[in-house]
Parts: C-alpha cells; structure tokens; sequence
C-alpha cells in the first residue's frame, strides 16, 4: 500500500531519491511468513520505513544530497539500519535532504526540492525535508532524520509530524555520513509520539563503533509515552525558554504555542519562565562550529575513493587537480560555502577568535541549560518561528535561512534531547510544532509531555 502510495503521490511530493520496491516487499514477505510460522516478532516487525539519503545502506545508493556521491553504492549498514533491518521493517528507500544536510528546507539538494504536502509551494522544511514529507503525505509511516541543528525538529514542525532528536550518543552514528560530528544526532520521524518511542528504543542504545554512543541502559521510552498519554502531569514543572518565545515568532505560530501552554496546565503541569541568557549566541557559535567540522568531514570526498570523479579540462591530470575538479564539479554552492566558513575559521591565527570562542559559548549555553533544569523539568519553545515559508523566498539570503533554526540549535550544542509535536495549524492554515527539550539521558520525559499533548 505504502509503494502504490509513493507511485501515485511521490511525483508531486519528490520525497524519494531512491524507491527499495523489491527488497521492501521481500522483506514484508518474509515477515509475513514468520508471524505466520508464530514467531515473536519486534513491535515494529513489517512497519515500512523510509531513511534519510545521508545514513548509509548497503546496495542501496546513498548521496546524501549531494552530486559528489552520485552512484555510490555503500558496502555497509549503519548500525540503526542494521537494527531495522534485523526487526524486519521493509526499507521503502531513501529520502530527499539539503545537500550534506545543510539547509532549512531541502532546496539545497542535488536532485530538486521536495514539496510540503500541505502545500506544494511550499518548504518541507530540512535539511530532512524528505523524510517528513513522507511521513506527512503517508508515502510511509515511520522515517528516520538526522538532527545537526534541527533538521529532524523543523521539517517535523512545518509538516504537522513528530520528530525527535535523541540525546547525543542516544543513537549511534556509525553510518551516518557526518555533518558535523559533535552535533550529529539521528532520530525518528513519525505521525505520532508512541510510534518515535518504538522505533527510537529500536535504533538507540550502546554501539562500540561510535565512541561517543553512551554505555549502559537507556531511558525506557515506550513506557513514557503511554505513561503520558493517560493525561495525567501533576507535579511536573515545564519551564518556558523566555528568549526562545516572543519577538520574531509568527503570530499564528505564538498563539498555537501559548494554547499548548494551556493543555499543559490542564494536565496539571506547573508552568514557570526559565531565563537562558546565553542562547542569544547560539546562533552564531553554531554556524562557526559546525562548518568548522564540516569542512574537515568533507575533505574525503576527493574524487580518489567516493562516487564522482572529474579530470581537469586541460593540462596535467594530478590528484590535486582532480581533486578539485571533482570538488568544484561536485559540491553545491551552500556546501561550499561552509566549507570556505570553516576553512576559514579553523585557519591559523583565526582560530582562538572564531573557533575558540564558539567553543566557550557552547559551555555557556550548557551551563544554562543546566541552571533551566534545576527549575523545571522539561524546556519548551515553539519548534521554528515560523510555518513552512513559500521555495525560493530564503534561498538568496543565507541568514534568514540559517535564523529559522534559532530554537533548535541550543539542543544541539548542549547534547540534550528535543522533541518537536504537532500543535494545530496556524492562522494561515499551516502546521506549528511545539518543541520539548530534557535534560541529557532524560529523553522519556519528553516522551512523557509529548503523548500528554496528543
Ligand atoms: N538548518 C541547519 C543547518 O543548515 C541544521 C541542519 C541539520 O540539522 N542537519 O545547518
């Protein structure tokens, strides 16, 4: 149902990059024959998923978005794809995205944008943009997002569905071609907050091959969400972000966000103002941090062992020619772009005032969280400032695309885990997602709050 879904819809929506038709339906196949035979099977077992172009699968091309890697077919799984697969869920193919997932809304992707399904002149929000229009246009009912610096929360926000990025080291990130290795998070995309639970236990837990993956038990999550869904949150004390909420958020998006306020304190939750003085700088530290690190992750794609290669015109084929041939042929403009960013800040006699300085505000900003959570127990912002804006309207101008992340950066800088829910549409008849943030390791709280809220 789901792949005649993807055929009758997908041309208008451009979701998929790559349709996994056979081995999809082989996999359900399997399935089938093994709940028959009476076998105990994961939850999930059977449950289609679509997966982010930037999350390797072997046999499978992955490009990340980007022309470097067209026709690159990886010989590996990442470990979540690993885990999906061995719970027997039918991968339906990989999702659209932001070239390297840089971007706000999926316009920066090698292969054309993907549409919003609420509007089809519309953003889908990114750099996951595909993954939640999938989900939104019931192309599949469960995808899997990465969430640098928001990418998994905005798309989720402009498109009415539940995104979750997990604490870091919540979810491995072997296999994930990385953005920026210390902000990386993968997470679920889904259209309700019991569906992330399960399939975020799936793929979460320790994994070896990520040295940064957290050892021992994680937070049991299920539990959580149907905890939280019998509506009940006496004593629990949410803590509303005062520089997160407020000037420059859409009216419409305001008005969702104080009504989901209200839900709140319905449930019998304890609203208090929470003050984080510092997230003023997130901003800024994030978009000196990030291409930092992204231009070191992408200095591999060389020509030499990934996808395409490209010779010189004319004159001598060196590898330092073909590496930039290759490199110039390649990568986008916004890629580029953050390559040079970051280049230049990690560069000699710079990086004390750019890098080193990021740095430091990214410790101001955990120190404010910190200081938030001894007051409340989850944090919540409106997810992005505004809906899903119309293509072309920021594509000129980087800085008010990179300004629609400011709510979800924080997350990102500290580690700790952020949820974005469904909370009715706008004025302007669009979907506003109101976001939940817990402290590191703590992300059933959020789960807890959010399936209150549905
Ligand atoms: N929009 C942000 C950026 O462009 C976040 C991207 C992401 O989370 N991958 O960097």
């Amino acid at each position: 149902a789901h792949l005649d879904r993807i055929a009758a819809v997908d041309g208008a929506v451009n979701a998929f990059l790559h349709v996994n038709a056979e081995e999809a339906l082989a996999t359900a196949r399997a399935v089938d024959e093994r709940r028959v035979a009476g076998e105990e099977l994961h939850p999930l077992a059977g449950v289609p998923i679509a997966v982010k172009d930037v999350v390797v699968t072997q046999g499978m091309p992955t490009t990340a978005g980007s022309k470097i890697l067209e026709g690159w077919v990886p010989p590996y799984d990442a470990t979540l794809v690993e885990k999906i697969r061995a719970a027997g869920l039918p991968i339906l193919g990989k999702t659209n995205m932001d070239e390297f997932a840089m971007g706000s809304s999926t316009e920066h992707s090698a292969f054309g944008n993907t549409r919003n399904p609420w509007d089809l002149d519309r953003i889908p929000g990114g750099s996951g943009g595909g993954s939640a229009a999938a989900v939104a246009a019931f192309e599949a009912p469960l995808a899997i997002g990465t969430d640098t610096g928001g990418s998994i929360r905005q798309p989720g926000a402009v498109t009415g569905t539940v995104g979750v990025k997990p604490t870091y080291g919540g979810v491995s990130r072997y296999g994930l071609i990385a953005m920026a290795s210390s902000l990386d998070q993968a997470g679920p995309v889904t259209r309700t907050v019991l569906d992330s639970a399960l399939l975020h236990e799936l793929i979460g837990g320790y994994d070896a091959r990520d040295s940064t993956s957290i050892p021992g038990r994680a937070p049991a999550l299920v539990d959580a969400a149907v905890q939280g869904a019998t509506g009940d949150l006496t004593g629990l004390r949410v803590g509303v972000v005062k520089e997160l909420n407020g000037e420059g958020y859409q009216e419409g998006v305001s008005a969702r966000f104080a009504q989901s306020l209200d839900l709140l304190r319905g449930l019998g939750a304890e609203i208090v103002e929470v003050s984080c003085p510092h997230f003023e700088y997130a901003l800024g530290a994030y978009y000196l941090i990030m291409p930092s690190e992204a231009s070191s992750n992408l200095a591999k794609f060389d020509g030499m062992r990934f996808g395409l290669r490209v010779e010189p015109e004319e004159g001598p084929v060196t590898a330092e020619r073909v590496m930039a041939a290759t490199r110039g042929a390649g990568f986008g403009d916004e890629v580029k772009r953050r390559i040079i960013l970051g280049t230049y800040a990690l560069s000699a006699g710079y990086y004390d005032a750019y890098y080193g300085s990021a740095q430091k505000v990214r410790t101001l900003i955990q120190r404010d969280f910190a200081a938030a959570f001894e007051q409340a127990d989850v944090l919540v912002s409106p997810t992005a400032p505004t809906t899903a804006f119309r293509f072309g309207e920021k594509l000129d101008d980087p800085l008010a695309m990179y300004l629609n992340d400011v709510a979800t950066i924080p997350a990102n800088l500290a580690g700790v885990p952020g949820m974005s829910v469904p909370a009715g549409l706008s004025d302007d008849g669009l979907p506003v997602g109101f976001q939940i943030l817990a402290p590191a390791k703590a992300d059933d709280r959020m789960y807890r709050v959010g399936a209150a809220l549905e």
